[in-house]
């Protein structure tokens, strides 16, 4: 059989580039994107290429960032204008393919097989294009199978293609550490170490038994992409693949000390997790929290909920019941992620249940879309519970008049 071609093609720098395109005298300068320059613990989202050599990471706080490159220039965050800009990269590569599956905003697999066209002659006009057409720089990788495709588009960047074959892949794939494959996480690439494979080279080696003893089902699949078996195939650009989780987690800049300012946290990624649970027409039939702790151990704590639901004071407030129901409070809080799980789409029927207060569920519903349509049009940060703002910066005698999306019926 014919070996497909596949294309990866990744936005360099993405969103400080779209900075760039919307203001093009941020062009050759050290640029990042973080929280507002008020609030006191803003952090990093992204940078530029010369930020970056500066030493700016993302997640680091604004005032470390300024202490590490002078003149960084910090700009707030566009995401509509990123998600545009999303867009019309996949204009482009729908000049060549359907088949189109995007992995986060700056990032796709194109299926470009039927092009009949050399993948490389294809990669290189994908990048002339965007430079062109948008002012933006991809890296392209070009292979047989999805996972070197990805691979390829690390080699080189900004603003490059690379060619990863089934002749040349043994020199330019199995040198790179196992960690670089996807879905080899920390935990996954820590176990590998101990098993002393540290490059995919080195796990392509092994026995396919060995590596699934050690990591069961995701064992099997990482010895298929180090060994370059990997089959699966680039999604149709229409096809839509309901979400099986949505949660939002934060690391917090300063250590959270106590029950009350970690509630703080969790009612604020609730919100963001309500918001997106109604976009996608889904409802969550259980919470998780996992908690991060100073010395960075991780804890997971989950439960099921008895009816699903969108409103985001609910899972705020289970979230914080498993908190308090399982945290020792031994040591502070370094990051908290919050997740609706077992999730149902809205047709499912719902339990019946006479005891259950369907009328206030439906008032919560209402209220949760009003403020949908508010956040849509005025930005995310349009409203925010009382609980989130700063009571210290909150103006005196205003705090009745906030809407407490949610927390109503506290
Ligand atoms: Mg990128």
């Amino acid at each position: 059989m014919k070996d497909r071609v596949i294309l990866h093609s990744d936005a360099n720098c993405f969103y400080a580039s779209c900075e760039m395109v919307l203001n093009p005298e941020l062009r050759g300068k050290a640029v990042a994107v973080g929280g507002s320059q008020e609030e006191r613990h803003g952090i990093i989202l992204a940078k530029s290429e010369l930020a970056k050599r500066a030493g700016v990471k993302t997640g680091m706080p604004l005032w470390e960032a300024k202490q590490r490159c002078k003149d960084l220039i910090i700009v707030p965050p566009h995401f509509e204008y990123y998600s545009k800009f999303s867009r019309l990269l996949r204009k482009i590569y729908e000049r060549y393919t359907d088949y189109i599956e995007p992995f986060g905003l700056d990032e796709c697999w194109l299926d470009v097989t039927s092009c009949g066209e050399d993948g490389y002659i294809i990669a290189e006009e994908i990048r002339k294009t965007v430079k062109e057409e948008l002012g933006l720089t991809v890296s392209i990788g070009v292979s047989f199978n999805k996972v070197f495709a990805k691979l390829g588009s690390d080699l080189k960047k900004p603003d490059a293609v690379s060619v990863i074959t089934r002749e040349n892949f043994k020199d330019l794939v199995w040198p790179l550490p196992a960690s670089d494959l996807l879905y080899c996480g920390r935990q996954t690439s820590r176990t590998l170490q101990e098993c002393g494979i540290s490059t995919i080279g080195r796990l392509a080696s092994m026995s396919e038994s060995f590596i699934r003893g050690k990591l069961g089902k995701n064992g099997h699949s990482l010895w298929l992409f180090a060994n370059g078996l990997d089959n699966s195939r680039v999604a149709h650009k229409d096809h839509y693949e309901p979400p099986k989780s949505i949660g939002h987690g934060i690391t917090c800049v300063e250590n959270l000390e106590n029950h009350d300012e970690a509630s703080k946290v969790i009612v604020a990624l609730s919100l963001d997790i309500g918001y997106k649970l109604r976009k996608e027409g889904m409802y969550a039939g259980g919470v998780s929290l996992v908690v991060k702790d100073e010395g960075f151990t991780h804890y997971s704590y989950q439960t099921r909920l008895e009816h699903s639901t969108q409103d985001e004071g609910e899972i705020a407030k289970v979230a914080i019941k498993l908190l308090s129901d399982n945290y020792n409070w031994r040591y502070q809080i370094r990051a908290l992620t919050v997740t609706a799980i077992y999730l149902e789409s809205s047709q499912a029927p719902t339990q019946s249940d006479m005891f259950y207060d369907y009328e206030k569920e439906e008032k919560q519903r209402r209220l949760g879309s009003v403020i949908d349509s508010i956040k849509d049009t005025y930005g995310k940060k349009a409203i925010l519970p009382a609980t989130v703002l700063d009571e210290r910066k909150m103006p005196k005698g205003k705090q009745e008049d906030t809407v407490l999306p949610g927390m109503m019926h506290k």
